[in-house]
């Protein structure tokens, strides 16, 4: 095990970290370890999610209304199990969500109403996962607009002067961000301490993740290549860009 006091997240200082993603159980797939190790080490997590996820199911029987508020709950007790500070929904409709100007004004709106230093989103240029998935559409939507979000528009007052001008919302800069399912990634950090709080998270989805002994299994398997199953090791991986 590498020695804490050099990784990445090793701040100084506790850390305000938005979590800023399409749907519910996104922030427990990505990087929900990650989650629960920043909560764990003293920092302050909140999510900001787009969509409430009303629209991914097969059961005929559920209306979009109410699936919609059953993710609402499922994804508040999930971040509980990770220690995670507030979660707030914009409400863009699920699988319809395009990085328009509105997108980009809503998470402009919400980085500086929430000042973070660490902002945490997902790739947008992820088109493919793993060979075996097309990355959803909302993830590159919501990858998109929350990069454009943070720079320019967070950052210069001019930019939907709305928000300042009648608002009165102050710009923000953000100092890290941490774009989660890289294409590259540039870190790595060792979950292995921290998997089984990210799979109690994830069992709180109730009605995505389909069979719960499925989902222990599938993310026992997640370990590093060169460990076991029987001595595993587990990691999440981020593209990271420090703000000078
Ligand atoms: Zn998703």
């Amino acid at each position: 095990m590498t020695n804490p006091d050099d990784q990445p997240d090793s701040w100084e200082e506790p850390q305000r970290i938005m979590v800023v993603l399409a749907h519910p159980d996104d922030p427990e797939f990505f990087c929900g370890g990650s989650i629960a190790r920043w909560t764990n080490t003293g920092h302050s997590v909140s999510y900001c999610l787009l969509t409430c996820g009303d629209k991914g199911t097969k059961d005929r029987d559920l209306s979009s209304e109410e699936l919609c508020r059953m993710r609402r709950e499922e994804q508040k007790a999930a971040a509980g199990v990770l220690g995670v500070r507030h979660v707030r929904f914009l409400d863009h409709p699920d699988g319809y969500l395009v990085s328009d100007l509105a997108l980009r004004r809503d998470i402009t709106r919400v980085i500086r109403q929430e000042t973070p230093d660490i902002l945490v989103t997902c790739d947008p240029t992820n088109l493919y996962v793993r060979d075996a998935y097309i990355n959803h559409p909302d993830h590159r939507a919501a990858g998109q607009a929350t990069l454009d979000a943070v720079f320019p528009a967070a950052r210069d007052h001019l930019h939907f002067i709305e928000l300042w001008r009648d608002e009165k919302l102050e710009p923000h800069i953000v100092k890290e961000l941490w774009v989660s399912l890289p294409l590259q990634a540039n870190v790595s950090l060792d979950m292995t301490d921290f998997w089984d709080t990210k799979i109690n998270a994830l069992l709180e989805h109730k009605s995505q993740i389909g069979d719960p002994e499925d989902l222990i299994e599938r993310m026992r398997a997640r370990h590093t290549q060169d460990s076991t199953l029987e001595d595993p090791v587990y990691c999440e991986h981020f593209r990271r860009i420090v703000f000078p």
